[in-house]
């Protein structure tokens, strides 16, 4: 393994390891603490993160780098990661989408075991409602929350803005007896949705908007997956989280920039809660990085949803959706975007990252193990006259071979692809030419080609329908020139075209997707998303294949020579039906 490049998250824990700042933690006696006393102790030096992803959606290349990260810093530093669902919004969760978020970590390469012990750190946010309830019970006793029944409106109106500070609320200086009673209705149901909430009381004058008396518990009649009808006030998100955070011991709560501005009141919750004993000693730490902006993909979950309820793409792991089920079945490996996350970095600055980058990584991963193979897209007959004369009879098949990976291993031998080389060939439509462009050195009347790894021919002619369209290409073979043969080089050649016998090819659909936004900012500006799709993000080949592909089982990954990286399609390749994604062309056509 090469050394990863440091970055800003990377130093502050080297320096916390060094310090001991987690060593002093103590362990256990947390009330609602999500392990329990008798799973014994954990070594309070090892680093805690986590990824705490909402399960109403799927996880796309965004979260991948926040997975990457924080997983990836468990990894490096021999810690753990948590996976832990924030499940504190009663509607939107689906066990769909629980499933395909444990999915995409493991097929990332990542886990929620602790390093020894190989304890499951898989955790659920709504598991810690009573302690978060008891918690707020214990702010309002403190002086430190109340319950505000100003409409929605009135306190919108009432924040302020950047410009000019907030208004307190007429609610704001009730006795912490009168915020318990009505808090407790508030729990008890007797309050309809959206008749009060309770909020944190710090500062309506702050700078920070977020700190002028933040929501944390809503009333929401509404059944939850996990606690049922138990509950009819949810916390908020900002509360939750730094809760969820403490109660795991999380270490370094890792999340992207939009969140800097709740670090003060993550900070401010925690520091009561410590005090009041509610939470253990040292607190989790909150620490922010750039999100990932991927040029030419839309990354907002609403939108990627619209997409896929409006049958614009054909579901969430449409190859040309950027969530981690659509790069999957495209052909990315999860190397491939490890790479690419270690490759953009950790930092705080905000900067898009070109599509192009993400592909670069998957052609270094597959350059030196997907094998070759040749494929004809788009199918034109060529026909051999002198067959007979040359090789005795037109039934006889010529075996060529070409290596399947053009270097192979230190110490393993060149794996070869066998193919037969017939009268009849198809070839690529766009390899003959009647009359030739300037420059032109493939297929005409006259000029003399190779077929790649068989014989050089020479062009005689073309056979063409009452239309006028080419429907079959006259060549006679050049005896004695066969690849690999001391004659080859005895006729010289500007061009070698790709080529499959006609005898042995295989049928097969070959998806060739482009990208699915014409536009490399899509979602930015106040841009309409949807007027910007591409025409032609999906084109689909009745291709003619080498036989060495019918053996392709679904996820195999090659590379078909001149036209680029192709995998055997997930959800509908078969052994009766072969289907190839095209993942990415040989050379970046991005922004061109
Ligand atoms: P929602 O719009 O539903 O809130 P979300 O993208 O924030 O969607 P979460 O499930 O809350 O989804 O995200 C889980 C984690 O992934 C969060 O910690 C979030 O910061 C991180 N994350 C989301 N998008 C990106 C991104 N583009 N780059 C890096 N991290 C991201
Ligand atoms: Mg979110
Ligand atoms: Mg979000």
């Amino acid at each position: 393994d090469t050394p990863r490049p440091s970055n800003f998250l990377r130093q502050i824990i080297e320096s916390d390891l060094d310090r001991g700042t987690h060593a002093a933690r103590l362990w256990g006696g947390t009330p609602g603490d999500a392990r329990h006393h008798s799973q014994g102790s954990v070594d309070a030096a090892r680093i805690r993160t986590r990824f705490p992803p909402e399960p109403n959606g799927y996880l796309h290349v965004g979260h991948a780098k926040s997975i990457c990260v924080n997983f990836g810093l468990a990894r490096d530093y021999a810690g753990t990661c948590h996976l832990r669902f924030d499940d504190t919004n009663p509607e939107k969760e689906d066990q769909e989408f629980v499933d395909g978020i444990i999915d995409a970590v493991h097929w990332l390469g990542f886990d929620w075991k602790d390093p020894e012990g190989g304890r499951e750190n898989l955790y659920w946010a709504s598991n810690y409602f009573d302690f978060m309830y008891r918690a707020a019970e214990y702010l309002i006793e403190r002086g430190l929350a109340y319950v505000d029944e100003q409409s929605p409106e009135e306190m919108r109106a009432n924040r302020g803005d950047f410009s000019r500070p907030g208004v307190n609320s007429p609610f704001r200086e009730r006795s912490a007896a009168e915020n318990l009673a009505r808090f407790r209705e508030m729990k008890e149901g007797r309050l309809p949705d959206g008749a009060a909430v309770l909020r944190a009381k710090i500062d309506m004058a702050s700078p920070n908007i977020n700190l002028r008396d933040p929501a944390i518990y809503r009333i929401k009649h509404a059944e939850h997956h996990n606690t049922g009808n138990q509950w009819c006030i949810y916390p908020m998100y900002t509360y939750a989280h730094p809760i969820e955070d403490a109660l795991e011991h999380i270490t370094h709560s890792i999340c992207t920039l939009e969140f800097e501005d709740q670090r003060p009141f993550y900070d401010w919750l925690l520091d009561h809660l410590r005090e009041g004993g509610l939470i253990a000693a040292p607190q989790p730490r909150q620490y922010e990085f750039a999100r990932l902006n991927l040029t030419y993909v839309v990354t907002s979950k609403r939108k990627l949803k619209h997409l896929v309820d409006s049958g614009t793409v054909s579901g969430w792991d449409d190859p040309r959706m950027p969530t981690i089920v659509g790069l999957r079945r495209r052909g990315f490996t999860p190397e491939s975007i490890r790479d690419f996350c270690e490759r953009i970095g950790v930092t705080k600055d905000y900067a898009w990252i070109d599509y192009a980058l993400l592909e670069a990584c998957l052609r270094e991963d597959l350059e030196a193990r997907a094998h070759r193979a040749m494929v004809v897209l788009d199918p034109l007959k060529l026909e051999l006259t002198n067959w007979a004369e040359v090789f005795g009879s037109d039934a006889h098949l010529e075996a060529c071979e070409l290596p399947a990976l053009p270097h192979a291993r230190e110490g393993e031998a060149v794996p070869t692809r066998h193919l037969k080389l017939g009268r009849e060939v198809w070839i690529e439509r766009e390899d003959f030419a009647e009359e030739p462009p300037k420059g032109y050195k493939r297929l005409f009347p006259g000029n003399r080609v190779r077929l790649k790894g068989g014989y050089v021919i020479e062009c005689t002619g073309c056979e063409k329908d009452e239309a006028g369209h080419v429907t079959r290409v006259l060549a006679t073979v050049v005896g004695g020139t066969k690849s690999g043969t001391p004659g080859a080089d005895s006729v010289k050649v500007k061009a070698a075209i790709t080529w499959v016998g006609a005898a042995d090819a295989v049928a097969a659909e070959v998806r060739l997707y482009d990208r699915l936004f014409t536009d490399p900012q899509p979602d930015s500006g106040g841009k309409d998303y949807l007027a910007l799709l591409n025409p032609d993000s999906l084109k689909v080949a009745r291709a003619w294949v080498e036989p060495s592909l019918a053996a392709a089982q679904a996820g195999d990954k090659f590379q078909f020579e001149r036209f680029g990286y192709f995998v055997a399609d997930c959800a509908d390749h078969s052994g009766e039906r072969l289907v190839f994604n095209r993942i990415t062309g040989l050379k970046d056509s991005w922004g061109k």
